[in-house]
């Protein structure tokens, strides 16, 4: 597998580029990024029409360029990774400096991520601040080759799960195909139902959720999704809404 990794460090991204003279368009980095991740660095620097139109790459895989002399597609097909800090200060919540912003600084940052490009995410994390001493400390918890193993488990799985058809692994599936290969027992659907209406999720999120139960359930091998594997899939939406609020 060829991992390509564009970190974009400038706070900008291009869609596509074009010659001096304007008649050939080459592939931007949302296109060098295909089958590969774009991880995006403080986010909410970016410009809200950049992040804006990274959605319908982030749906389709591919990306539409019009011009005057006509139309051209590109594959873009990523794992869009970002990070961003919890306010414009950087400390707000930690414990040993103190968050120098506004309230209305913070949400003025917050509201920079708009709700259907944070609907787009599958997992959202927050990470405390790294105490100092572990960066020294020796590392604990599994190797990185064991998790290997049990992705590449999880791929195959998925392969041969989806060997008739055009779909490659989880995140592929859309409406039909998600009913077909996602079917959930009558107590599943009660946790999800339960969690859309507590959290006030879209339908979109509320199908990312099950495809990342799918993988969170491949993940450990298990046939079908279980209670607990929606559970872990819905707390990784819990920071969605924080940004909302
Ligand atoms: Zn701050």
């Amino acid at each position: 597998m060829i991992l390509k990794i564009s970190m974009i460090l400038r706070k900008s991204l291009t869609f596509y580029a074009l010659s001096y003279s304007g008649s050939t368009i080459t592939p931007g980095e949302i296109s060098l990024a295909h089958h590969g991740v774009l991880f995006l660095d403080e986010l909410p620097e970016f410009k809200r029409a950049t992040l804006e139109t990274l959605r319908q790459p982030i749906e389709s895989g591919q990306i539409i360029i019009s011009r005057a002399s006509g139309t051209m597609t590109f594959p873009s097909r990523f794992m869009l990774a970002a990070a961003m800090n919890p306010c414009p200060c950087g400390y707000l919540g930690d414990a040993r400096r103190r968050c120098s912003c506004s309230p209305s600084q913070i949400a003025r940052y917050k509201q920079k991520i708009s709700g259907p490009l944070l609907d787009r995410f599958d997992l959202m994390m927050e990470v405390p601040a790294v105490d100092p001493k572990l960066l020294t400390a020796a590392p604990t918890g599994e190797s990185s080759a064991t998790i290997r193993e049990r992705v590449e488990q999880a791929r195959n799985i998925q392969t041969q799960r989806y060997e008739d058809t055009t779909i490659k692994y989880n995140a592929m599936l859309s409406g039909k195909s998600l009913k077909q290969f996602c079917p959930l027992s009558t107590s599943c659907q009660e946790i999800i139902s339960q969690a859309v209406d507590q959290l006030s999720l879209s339908a979109r999120a509320f199908d990312r959720i099950i495809k990342v139960a799918r993988t969170i359930a491949d993940l450990a091998g298990e046939v079908d999704i279980l209670e607990h594997h929606l559970y872990e899939a819905i707390q990784y939406r819990s920071f969605e809404t924080k940004l909302r609020t």
